[in-house]
C-alpha cells in the first residue's frame, strides 16, 4: 500500500549512510581547527621573541656602544627565553589539562556511582538548550547506552571541557619556542652587519615589520581585519618597547649606572 506521509526520519541523514569519506572528512575539520588552536602559541612567542630581545639590544646598544656585547647579549637572550618560554608553555599547559583531567574523572565517578541522578542531569541539560522536555529525557535515555558518547557528551554539556585532551604539551611548547627564536632574529639582526649608530634604527625599523606580519597572520588565521589586527599588535608592541626603552634607560640612571 503506498504511503504518500512523509517519514521524518527521512529528512535527517541516518548515522549509518555517513560514508567513510564524509567521516574523514569531519575529522579533518577538527584537526584544522585544533591547528588553529596553535594561534595563541605563534602570537605570545613572537611577540615576546620580538619586544624582549628589541629591549635587551637596544639597552645593551644605547648602555654599552659595543656591538660584540650586543649580538651575545642578543643571542644569549634569544635562546634563554625561547626554552624559558617553551618550557612554561609545556608546564602551564599541562598544569592546565591535568586540573582539567582530575575535574573529568570526578564527573566519571559520579556518573557511576549516582548513574539516575546523572541521567536527569543530562536532560536538564538538553533542556536548557531549548530541546523539549519529553525530547530531552529521550535523548538522555538513548545516550545512556552509548557509554562513551554518554560521558563525552557530560563532559562538554556540564563541564564545557573536551575528553581525551594531551598532557602532553609538546607540540605547544615547540611552537611557543621556535616562535620565539624566529622574533628574536629581527631585533637582532642589523648588529651584525652595522655599526650601532645604524644598527639601532635598522633593528627598530624590522622589528615593527615583524610585528606588522605577526598581525597579518593573526588576522588571516583568525579572519579578521588584517588592517585593524596588525594595527592592534603594533600597537600594543611598539608602546611595550618604548615602556621598556624609557624604563630600560632611566632605572640605571637612577642607580649611577
Ligand atoms: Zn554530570
Amino acid at each position: 500500500m503506498p504511503n504518500n506521509t512523509p517519514n521524518p526520519a527521512d529528512a535527517v541523514p541516518s548515522a549509518t549512510h555517513v560514508t567513510e569519506e564524509q567521516g574523514a572528512e569531519i575529522f579533518a575539520e577538527k584537526n584544522r581547527i585544533d591547528g588553529l588552536n596553535r594561534i595563541r602559541q605563534l602570537v605570545f612567542g613572537s611577540l615576546d621573541g620580538l619586544l624582549v630581545p628589541l629591549g635587551v639590544v637596544s639597552g645593551v646598544a644605547g648602555g654599552t656602544g659595543s656591538t660584540k656585547a650586543v649580538i651575545v647579549a642578543g643571542i644569549a637572550e634569544a635562546f634563554a627565553g625561547a626554552l624559558s618560554m617553551g618550557a612554561g608553555e609545556f608546564i602551564s599547559g599541562r598544569s592546565e589539562a591535568q586540573v582539567q583531567q582530575t575535574e573529568i574523572a570526578k564527573e566519571l565517578a559520579e556518573i557511576r556511582d549516582a548513574p539516575e541522578y546523572e541521567l536527569r542531569e543530562m536532560a536538564i541539560l538538553f533542556e536548557h538548550e531549548g530541546v523539549a522536555p519529553e525530547d530531552a529525557a529521550r535523548l538522555a535515555n538513548t545516550l545512556v547506552h552509548y557509554p562513551e558518547a554518554y560521558h563525552k557528551t557530560m563532559v562538554e554539556k556540564e563541564l564545557g571541557l573536551q575528553v581525551g585532551v594531551s598532557t602532553v604539551k609538546i607540540p605547544e611548547a615547540l611552537t611557543m619556542g621556535i616562535s620565539y627564536i624566529v622574533g628574536s632574529f629581527f631585533p637582532l639582526i642589523a648588529y651584525f652587519f652595522l655599526p650601532i649608530p645604524q644598527a639601532l634604527p635598522v633593528s627598530l625599523f624590522l622589528t615593527v615589520v615583524a610585528l606588522i606580519v605577526v598581525g597579518i597572520i593573526k588576522g588571516r588565521l583568525a579572519n579578521l581585519n588584517l588592517f585593524r589586527s596588525s594595527l592592534e599588535v603594533v600597537v600594543v608592541g611598539g608602546a611595550s618597547a618604548l615602556g621598556g626603552y624609557l624604563l630600560g634607560t632611566y632605572v640605571p640612571r637612577l642607580f649611577g649606572y
